[in-house]
């Protein structure tokens, strides 16, 4: 079952969406990362999903990517004798360490990092940044604060700090649990939440140990200050709108998603623009036309992925939000203002080695003759990230033996991964992507294919050859060298 779209599709699993039946269905109207949120269900409910999800990919045939996605350091406040007060415009309100229930004037936040790192005039936002509070005065054990925006303040709501860096682990004793227990069960991502600094990631990888690749949620301004940094140490990006859009104002969003999908591109690193895409989909069979328009823009930005959060999770219309993405997306891609687009946001040839000249070779042959796919062979899965990053206008058909390589690459761009054996010789190595080619049905008989690869094979990171080979075998038999 190939995919007749570039961009890929990430649908967030919970329990809309736990069944076998309704995660085939949801990989068969589009899925190619399945998302298992750790902020929510138990070790459990997750290593089942994670059961049916390679079920589902044994059974199809074609590698899925799993995206397993730590909590992070999520800030609460403590509880209200009365559940849930009322905070009116201009009224002061007091946050402190006193663990005794809230009322009115004051709640506890149990979180002493958080006033050692306040100042006045920062602000705190509670519950998705409903409520805006000013801090006016505060102190080692206390912080009182201006109600700027009001509205219900309730027990263990959210809150989000803004405006300073908190020497916050990045991974809490939770999410070094829920590491440990993803990793062994085995994801292809792991993405970190809150992330601040590149250390915070370095943090991270040292516990991962090589068992997944690391992705980045953006949702402080601390990360968009630092990201070169952060894009350096991890291996993929998060555009997360929801948390973003409360630590800094929703209409500073838009800019910043345009800028990381740029700078990913530029860096041949796999970006998901994620977080109320389909939004009105979790009730609704029909997307409003600015959540279209929305999932639109984010394929023209060149994206490598658009996901679903509560559309799958917990929506009424999980198979209808990945068959809407899949609709647009296909939509989007077939206008030739796509490719023109696509082309002119290319950039400079950036790191200039070997790989990068032959992956800008393939796509040029594939941009003025009428070759049908270029199959590269690849072990880290690099030279598949980086003609990715080319955006070629025919299938990139990633040939790898390392099943880990082909799942993670079902995130990237325009990449369709297919298993192959391990070769030694490059004639194999090309029989195997013609057939490949054909059987996935992206050439035929009297078509061409490009093939790059790296010789000797089994050795990472020598991409080095480029062929133009024809997909009838008897003439692949008799025409190749070697
Ligand atoms: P979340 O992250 O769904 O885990 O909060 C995404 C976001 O904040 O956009
Ligand atoms: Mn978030």
């Amino acid at each position: 079952m190939r995919r007749n779209r570039n961009v890929k599709i990430v649908a967030t699993l919970g329990p809309a969406s736990e069944t076998y039946d309704m995660i085939r269905a949801l990989h068969e109207a589009g899925t190619d990362v399945f998302r298992l949120n750790m902020s929510h269900g138990t070790h459990e409910e997750i290593r089942e999903k994670h059961r049916i999800i390679r079920e589902v990919e044994r059974d199809v045939d074609r590698p899925i990517a799993i995206l397993g996605d730590l909590q992070g350091p999520k800030l609460r406040v403590g509880t209200f004798a009365n559940e849930a007060e009322e905070l009116e415009i201009g009224a002061t309100f007091r946050f402190d360490l006193d663990d005794a229930d809230g009322d009115a004037t004051r709640v506890y936040l149990p979180h002493p990092e958080i006033f050692a790192a306040l100042k006045p005039g920062a602000n705190l936002l509670v519950n998705d940044g409903k409520i805006r509070l000013r801090v006016e005065n505060c102190g080692p054990d206390f912080a009182e604060t201006r109600v700027i925006a009001g509205g219900t303040i309730s027990n263990r709501k959210g809150v989000n700090v803004p405006d300073v860096i908190l020497p916050l682990a990045a991974l809490t004793e939770k999410d070094r649990e829920d590491l440990e227990f993803i990793c062994k069960l085995g994801v292809d991502w792991l993405a970190l939440s809150f992330v601040q600094r590149p250390e915070d990631v370095h943090e991270a990888r040292a516990l991962v140990d090589g068992r997944a690749a690391i992705m980045v949620k953006v949702e402080k301004p601390a990360a968009m200050e630092n990201f070169e940094a952060i894009l350096d140490s991890c291996d993929g990006i998060m555009v997360a709108r929801g948390d973003l859009g409360v630590e800094m104002p929703v209409h500073a969003v838009p800019p910043l998603q345009k800028k990381m999908i740029r700078l990913c591109r530029a860096a041949a690193k796999p970006v998901i623009v994620a977080t109320q895409m389909l939004e009105s989909m979790t009730a609704s069979p029909l997307p409003t036309r600015a959540e279209v328009s929305d999932v639109a823009t984010a394929i023209y930005e060149g994206t490598d992925a658009i996901m679903l959060s509560a559309e799958s999770a917990a929506g009424q219309y999980p198979v209808e939000a990945v068959t809407m993405m899949d609709q647009i997306a296909t939509e989007i891609e077939a206008d030739p203002n796509y490719a023109q687009i696509i082309r002119a946001s290319r950039g400079e040839h950036r790191g200039g080695g070997v790989a990068e000249a032959i992956v800008a070779a393939a796509r040029e042959i594939a941009e003025t003759t009428e070759i049908k796919a270029i199959c590269c062979f690849t072990q880290s899965g690099t030279t598949a990230l980086l003609t990715a990053r080319e955006r070629p206008g025919v299938p990139i058909v990633a040939m790898t033996h390392y099943r880990g390589t082909a799942r993670r690459l079902a995130l990237s761009w325009g990449c369709q991964c297919v298993m192959t054996a391990e070769l030694s010789r490059f004639k194999q190595a090309v029989v195997n992507a013609v057939r490949a080619a054909r059987a996935g049905g992206f050439a035929g008989n009297d078509d061409q294919i490009v093939v790059t690869a790296g010789v000797p094979f089994n050795m990472p990171g020598t991409t080095n050859i480029l062929r133009v080979a024809p997909c009838d075998e008897r003439l692949i038999y008799s025409s190749e060298p070697g």
